[in-house]
């Protein structure tokens, strides 16, 4: 929904084409006018000297219209990100819960393994490619959303709570004058109303809030990367890949013109194993221990909140609601309680062994393997089995 120019009050003054990121506004016979490019950002309303530009009154009312669940699948470099399988694994679920078909919609260029997502739980792929769509660039990707979601009415669309699907779902829930719910931990469809759950942690983590949408569509959500755990792919499921036309915009404003990538390597998330310490650790020499197990298993090391904030290893190691999330095959927890903003981060673990003095700390509540002794003492004793098993082998 584009905004709107009311021409009685517009002096043609120009000032709000170049304020618009998108291309979508230009001058003709001395008054502005709005495009289909037009995604809603409202950056041109403030810019206006003459308040001549509004947003849109216009919502999307909810209807039975609007059925199916939709997948954002994020591409880096051609390659679909880990987060895109957890969701359309979390996706699937949604959509047999409530009887409707599971779509992933991917934009990008010479993308690799459409199929997988298929494989992974989607009916249909919807796949937009060009060039131009190669470099992941927020604007033109939520534009070709907001059109897409017009044109086939999907009654809830979740993104990957990345960087990149942090700026584009606010840009299309703006620009459809729909509901947006950040980083959710637990998504369910209501039995009675159809509606999405969406919970999230709430007031700083200390009680989890069911958001849902009842008003206006599509309902949408972000969930971090880890949150879920990605399905085993299944051979034998079958689909569709259904190409859908892009037609670039007009070179206005701004422009995306290279992508240079970090030079950080791999992130805790993308390991099969993490080894957590916590307080119960003790003292910061013993994150030494914790490290070399990690190591020896092939895996990273996280750490619970209060080890950063004592200085004892670096943010991106934290785990939690206001950390990262994990979601590997083994995660061996050392010393940790158990709070709820911790467990927030690690939900997606396939298994978890915890080990703790304490035989009711909150921890063994999500445990598959509860371990109460000295946490250290585990340590040492699994790195020594582990390295006199590396001698024998
Ligand atoms: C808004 C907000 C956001 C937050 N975000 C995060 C977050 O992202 N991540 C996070 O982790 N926390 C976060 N927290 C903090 C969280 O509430 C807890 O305070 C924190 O997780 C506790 O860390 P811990 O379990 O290491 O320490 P503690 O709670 O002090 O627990 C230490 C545990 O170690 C055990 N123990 C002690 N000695 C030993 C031993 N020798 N061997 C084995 N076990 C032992 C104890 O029994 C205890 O269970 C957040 C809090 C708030 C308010
Ligand atoms: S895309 Fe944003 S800046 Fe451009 S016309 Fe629409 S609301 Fe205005
Ligand atoms: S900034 Fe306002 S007055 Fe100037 S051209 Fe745009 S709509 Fe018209």
């Amino acid at each position: 929904m584009a905004v709107v120019i009311d021409k009685s009050l517009c002096v043609g003054c120009g000032t709000c084409v170049g304020t618009c990121p998108n291309g979508a506004l230009d001058l003709q016979d001395g008054a502005a006018v709005v495009n289909d490019n037009c995604i809603n950002c409202g950056m041109c309303i403030d810019a206006c000297p003459v308040s001549a530009i509004s947003a849109p009154e216009e919502e999307i009312k909810a209807s039975d219209e609007w059925s199916g669940i939709w997948v954002f699948c994020q591409q880096t470099d051609a390659q679909l990100l880990p987060v895109s399988y957890e969701l359309v694994g979390k996706g699937r679920q949604l959509a047999d819960s409530c009887g409707q078909k599971l779509t992933a919609v991917v934009f990008g260029y010479n993308v690799w393994g459409l199929d997988s997502l298929i494989k992974a739980g989607a009916d249909t792929v919807l796949y937009a490619e060009d060039r131009a769509l190669s470099l992941a660039f927020e604007i033109p990707y939520a534009s070709l959303m907001c059109r897409l979601i017009k044109e086939k009415k999907p009654a809830v669309v979740l993104y990957g709570a990345t960087p990149f699907g942090r700026t584009m779902a606010p840009m299309v829930a703006a620009s459809l004058r729909t509901g947006l719910t950040a980083d959710c931990t637990v998504l369910d469809i209501d039995p009675e109303t159809g509606l999405l759950r969406q919970t999230r942690p709430a007031f700083g983590g200390n009680l989890m809030a069911t958001i849902v949408c009842a008003d206006t569509r599509p309902q949408m959500a972000t969930v971090r990367p880890g949150v879920f755990t990605a399905p085993a792919p299944d051979e034998t499921r079958q689909g569709s890949v259904e190409w859908v036309p892009w037609e670039k915009a007009a070179d206005k404003g701004l422009k995306l013109l290279d992508f240079a990538a970090g030079k950080e390597g791999r992130k805790l998330s993308d390991f099969d194993v993490v080894v957590i310490a916590g307080r119960g650790i003790g003292q910061k020499k013993n994150l030494a221990v914790v490290k070399e197990l990690a190591e020896l298993l092939g895996g990273d090391f996280g750490v619970s909140r209060p080890l950063i904030d004592e200085g004892w290893a670096e943010y991106p190691h934290q785990v939690g609601q206001t950390g990262c999330s994990v979601a590997p095959r083994l995660l061996i927890s050392l010393g940790v309680s158990g709070a709820i903003q911790h467990l927030a981060g690690i939900s997606g673990a396939q298994t978890i062994i915890a080990v703790n003095t304490d035989p009711d700390a909150p921890i063994f509540g999500v445990a598959d393997y509860a371990v109460v002794c000295d946490c250290m003492e585990f340590a040492r004793a699994m790195i020594e089995e582990l390295k006199a098993e590396k001698k024998t082998v």
